[in-house]
């Protein structure tokens, strides 16, 4: 399968964002899981980041397509351009026809069609062959867990669609929680909380940076705040209003709540030798949810085990199939 020379590529297809290794280079791209597409012809207009930031801009002749759903395939044939565009970037010229292999994370508990569904657009987007592997072990090998050994490694990876909870032993998940709440369902939160409290209608470009500027959970310190802009509901006019953290606590207690639940959940569920390696190694907190501010406070408090934010949360996914390509003879039988 893998050859000794060939360039393996990783994929980490994301819900909101899409990252390619490139074994013995590292990650080479890094962009969001979006294409802008002319509506009348499906011609594409732009990918990756130059889309995203055509979200809730575009004229009626063009719409932005996120082709993720909550881990997995929505949108087949674009979710296929979009990948065969990311995998175009890594690649000279001189070498395009020669085609790799690629190894492509999905998040546990997906069905045998959605996983047909990302081999087969891998292998449409111009990959030779593809082979998947579990998203939460990914992550647990990419924020440096020693997933190998025999004790127990939790991760939490929390995205834009879903959030993985996995214990990890002996190369292999022994048990795992996927909920479809994450980063999304987040903004989302903040989008009708705002409305509500403020009938201010924002966008969900504008969520996004609400959350990631001063959104918090538990015990906020200080008095951040910030400006945003948007629709009045009741004049329909633009106008600027000023929201405090607690307001983006508030909204998102829900959110986390479901979050800690799954965690919870997976800890009640974890055979006891390794519910009490979990005790002294922690909870490690991966994906871009993971940043959320004191995210890792509550839930340490919650759980009463010390939760941990990965070097690199974005990154550790891919990182984490990159390893696994670098260590395929490990992977024998995984890698199917
Ligand atoms: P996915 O793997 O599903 O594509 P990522 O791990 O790339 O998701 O994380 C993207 C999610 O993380 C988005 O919902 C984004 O809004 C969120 N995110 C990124 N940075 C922050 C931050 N500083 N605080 C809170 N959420 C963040
Ligand atoms: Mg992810």
């Amino acid at each position: 399968m893998f050859g000794m020379d060939a360039r393996n590529l990783g994929i980490d297809l994301g819900t909101a964002n899409t990252l390619v290794f490139v074994k013995g280079k590292g990650i080479v791209v890094r962009e969001p899981s979006v294409v802008a597409m002319e509506t009348k012809t499906n011609q594409i207009i732009a990918i990756g980041n130059e889309a995203k930031n055509m979200i809730g801009r575009t004229p009626g002749n063009i719409v932005t397509v996120c082709p993720m759903k909550d881990g997995v395939i929505a949108d087949y044939e674009t979710t296929a351009m979009m990948m065969n565009h990311f995998i175009k970037k890594t690649k000279k010229p001189s070498i395009l026809s020669n085609k790799q292999y690629v190894m492509v994370c999905i998040p546990s508990g997906v069905t045998t069609i959605e996983r047909r569904a990302v081999i087969n657009a891998a292998k449409q987007a111009g990959a030779r062959d593809a082979f998947l592997i579990e998203e939460a072990f990914a992550a647990a090998i990419g924020s440096g867990l020693p997933v190998w050994e025999p004790t127990g490694s939790m991760v939490v990876d929390i995205g834009a669609g879903t959030t993985e909870v996995a214990v990890i032993s002996l190369g292999g998940i022994v048990i795992s929680h996927s909920i479809r709440v994450a980063g999304n369902e987040m903004d989302q939160s903040i989008i009708s909380y705002i409305r509500k409290k403020y009938n201010l209608i924002i966008g969900e470009r504008t969520a996004e940076s609400i959350k990631m500027e001063i959104g918090a959970v538990g015990d906020i310190e200080g008095i951040a705040s910030m400006e945003i802009r948007g629709r009045d509901q009741l004049t329909g006019l633009p106008k600027i209003i000023e929201i405090q953290a607690k307001d983006v606590r508030n909204a998102l207690s829900d959110t986390v709540y479901s979050i800690i639940e799954s965690v919870k959940n997976t800890l009640e569920n974890t055979p006891p030798e390794l519910a009490a390696d979990i005790m002294d190694s922690g909870i490690i907190l991966t994906g871009g949810g993971a940043l959320l501010g004191n995210l890792d406070k509550v839930i340490s408090e919650e759980t009463q085990i010390h939760a941990l934010i990965a070097n690199d949360p974005l990154d550790c996914v891919a990182i984490g199939i990159g390893t696994a390509l670098e260590n395929i003879h490990l992977f024998k039988t995984k890698a199917k």
